[in-house]
């Protein structure tokens, strides 16, 4: 069939007037976020894998050493070069899932509801670390396979702050808490969002891409600690 460039021309012309009219999503997302005051900063985690040097070795080689791309905002952590893929028991694949940095004792699969759906895995929702009983997953990387009997979670919406941080907000570690997405673009309240406390840690609230994407909210934007039930 011979292509129809005036149709092309004309599909081409009316997508870039809805971007110049509309603006992306994203950029309203940003124009929505720089008019609200709000206490506590979002940072969104996509799907990603933490391993045991064990793990590593038998995806990338024994000995590989992992190449860090970038620091996250809690200190010590950081977004690795490296990606793999992950395959369930439905036999889909979702390739270039992140690696995140220091090695761990106990390898751990953090992956959205979304994917849990594509991959028919029965992820339940965990604090990070607490992995026992969880998912079983297979994770291919270019020099191996690794399958986890347990490992595979949906990571618990949480938020990072110091003591000091803590003491503003009236919480302590453990404690369970709601948050308000007022300002941002589908309004939420998120409940049992844990409180974890640490001197080292950034003030930042930690949410899957699936919370994000329901909420309308991204990176940088901010919520209000409404609830501390
Ligand atoms: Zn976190």
């Amino acid at each position: 069939m011979a292509i129809d460039e005036k149709l092309i021309g004309d599909i081409v012309a009316e997508v870039i007037h809805n971007y110049e009219v509309h603006g992306t999503g994203k950029d309203a997302t940003l124009n929505a976020n720089n008019s609200f005051d709000g206490d506590i900063p979002v940072g969104v985690s996509a799907r990603h894998i933490h391993l045991t040097r064990e793990d590593l070795d038998t995806l990338f080689g024994a000995g590989y050493e992992l190449t860090k791309l970038k620091d996250l905002s809690q200190p010590g952590q950081f977004a690795c070069k490296e990606q793999l893929t992950l395959i369930g028991p439905s036999l889909r694949a979702i390739e270039g899932v992140r690696i995140l940095g220091p090695l761990r004792k106990r390898s751990q699969v953090e992956i959205s509801k979304t994917d849990s759906v594509l991959l028919k895995v029965n992820a339940p929702v965990r604090e990070s670390g607490d992995v026992s009983g969880s998912a079983p997953i297979t994770i291919v990387g270019p020099k191996g396979i690794v399958t986890l009997k347990e490992g595979c979670i949906l990571a618990n919406r949480h938020i990072h702050m110091s003591p000091n941080d803590a003491s503003k907000f009236n919480v302590k570690d453990g404690d369970y808490v709601a948050v308000d997405t007022v300002g941002n673009g589908k309004r939420t309240t998120l409940w049992d969002c844990q409180i974890r406390v640490n001197p080292n840690f950034v003030l930042e609230m930690h949410l899957d891409t699936d919370d994000a994407n329901a909420c309308g909210i991204g990176n940088g934007s901010k919520v209000k600690l409404i609830a501390n039930k």
